[in-house]
């Protein structure tokens, strides 16, 4: 998928913890120790995302898919 139809997606798409707006974001390089099997996929990557700026969390964009689950979000420093 390009960048341009994530950036459509922003439009029906809200934060599923807080309902609050998104903005899509790229070139996060996501650096954390995780256990989550999803998340190792991604470790040391640039990866674009959906980012609430509400509640800092970003969902990220892995192997194409945005994964809107608040479990599997990285929380952002504010
Ligand atoms: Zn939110």
């Amino acid at each position: 998928m390009d960048k341009n139809k994530y950036i459509e997606l922003l439009e029906i798409l809200c934060c599923p913890e807080c309902k609050g707006d998104l903005e899509f974001v790229e070139n996060y390089l996501y650096n954390e120790n995780t256990n989550d099997e999803l998340l190792k996929q991604i470790k040391g990557k640039e990866i674009s995302g959906y980012k609430c700026n509400n509640c800092s969390l970003l969902f990220p964009i892995i192997e194409e898919i945005p994964v809107f689950l608040v479990d599997k979000a990285i929380k952002l420093n504010k």
